[in-house]
């Protein structure tokens, strides 16, 4: 019988991916999300697989489905998303996540937990270890996103205390690949689309802050490896490129490589930014006999090819007026647009 598996959050940049290699690992795979920051379009080319399985619910809220195993992937992950309504942060990632954790304590189903490197706040120690317990302002603009996911790892270590179930937690460091949502204005996303359009590239403070950046197939493999790895592998395991550049490095070479005229802006650093960021991955290759293989030039590659045939396209195709719902979300800053094959899968639903 196939496994059958939820992923939480896969209409996301990095769920979308996992539900594709799930799929092309032979499982069924139920895909829910909020659309929050994820998109439709990233899992249109799956609607029509008999194995896949799309359901518009938001994790703050119950869920009961049979399955085998979860990946709890449900959270914003950009700064700028997860700072709009950080009490929504907050509840996606403890409440969310206790749910995810009840689905699997009914189905005695393994489970995942897509935590981060940012639980290690504006680190101190470098590269950061797992064992390293973090400088993470809990007050501070960050802390909703940065403290839900340590409660959301606390949450997942006493499930795992008092009910037995397997946990598999995983910190994941700066992921970027195709697929990212292009407003959603993380460094990557942002640097290559300014500089496609010939837009100055906007370097928040003065760019000697480092992040070490994994491409998602990487990723991916690593979230295999350790799903499917023995139970008493519990994690939390680092999981990221430890190839580490400065941010004005990273706006250089975008530059260079998309052939630009961009020139760069200096703007203010936002609060509690990390100076420095890179992962020890001693335990991930160790326990799961993993590590990145795509050097970080071939995958801005691919991802500066994918964000520029998505411009070509927008530059090509203007949607009719009557195809586009305006979904008008008080929790997002922008009215969102999604068009008429999205609004039948809603109402199908
Ligand atoms: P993403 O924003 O593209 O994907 C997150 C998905 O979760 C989106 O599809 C969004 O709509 C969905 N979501 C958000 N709140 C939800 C809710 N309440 N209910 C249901 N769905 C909800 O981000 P991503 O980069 O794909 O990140 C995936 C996961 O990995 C997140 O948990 C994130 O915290 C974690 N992570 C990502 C990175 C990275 O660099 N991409 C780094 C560290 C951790
Ligand atoms: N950053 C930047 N310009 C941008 C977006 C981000 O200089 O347009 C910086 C940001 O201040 C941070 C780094 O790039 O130092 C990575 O930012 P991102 O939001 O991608 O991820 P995170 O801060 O969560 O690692």
């Amino acid at each position: 019988m196939k496994k059958r598996v939820l992923v939480a959050g896969g209409a996301g940049f990095i769920g979308s991916h996992l539900c594709e290699v799930l799929l092309e690992n032979n499982c069924t795979v139920c895909c829910i999300d909020n659309l929050y920051t994820g998109r439709m379009e990233n899992i249109r080319h799956l609607i029509s697989n008999p194995d896949f399985e799309f359901i518009n619910h938001d994790v703050i809220y119950p869920f009961e489905k049979e399955v085998d195993q979860i990946f709890n992937l449900a959270s914003p992950a950009s700064p700028v998303y997860y700072q709009i309504d950080p009490v929504r942060t907050w509840k996606t990632n403890t409440i969310g996540s206790m749910n995810m954790l009840e689905l699997a304590r009914k189905n005695k189903a393994r489970i995942f937990q897509s935590s981060t490197s940012e639980v290690y706040g504006d680190p101190d120690i470098h590269p950061q270890p797992e064992e390293y317990r973090g400088n993470v302002n809990p007050i501070g603009l960050r802390a909703c996103y940065d403290e839900g996911k340590r409660a959301a790892e606390t949450l997942f270590f006493d499930y795992h205390r008092m009910y037995g179930i397997e946990i598999k937690v995983v910190r994941i460091f700066n992921t970027y690949g195709p697929r990212m949502f292009p407003e959603d204005g993380r460094v990557i996303s942002n640097f290559i689309i300014e500089a496609l359009r010939d837009r100055p590239l906007k370097v928040y403070g003065d760019g000697s802050q480092t992040r070490s950046f994994c491409f998602v197939d990487d990723m991916i493999r690593g979230f295999m490896k350790m799903m499917n790895s023995p139970a008493t592998i519990t994690g939390p395991i680092n999981l990221g490129n430890p190839c580490e550049l400065t941010i004005f490095q990273v706006a250089e070479l975008i530059i260079d490589m998309c052939n630009s005229n961009s020139t760069i802006d200096f703007r203010e650093l936002p609060e509690d930014d990390p100076r420095k960021r890179k992962p020890d991955i001693t335990k991930a290759k160790t326990l799961l006999g993993w590590q990145p293989e795509v050097d970080f030039e071939k995958g801005l590659m691919k991802a500066i090819n994918y964000f520029d045939n998505l411009l070509a396209g927008e530059r090509k195709e203007k949607e009719p007026v009557e195809n586009v719902l305006l979904i008008n979300d008080p929790c997002l800053k922008n009215n969102l647009k999604i068009n008429e094959f999205d609004t039948i899968q809603k109402n199908y639903i």
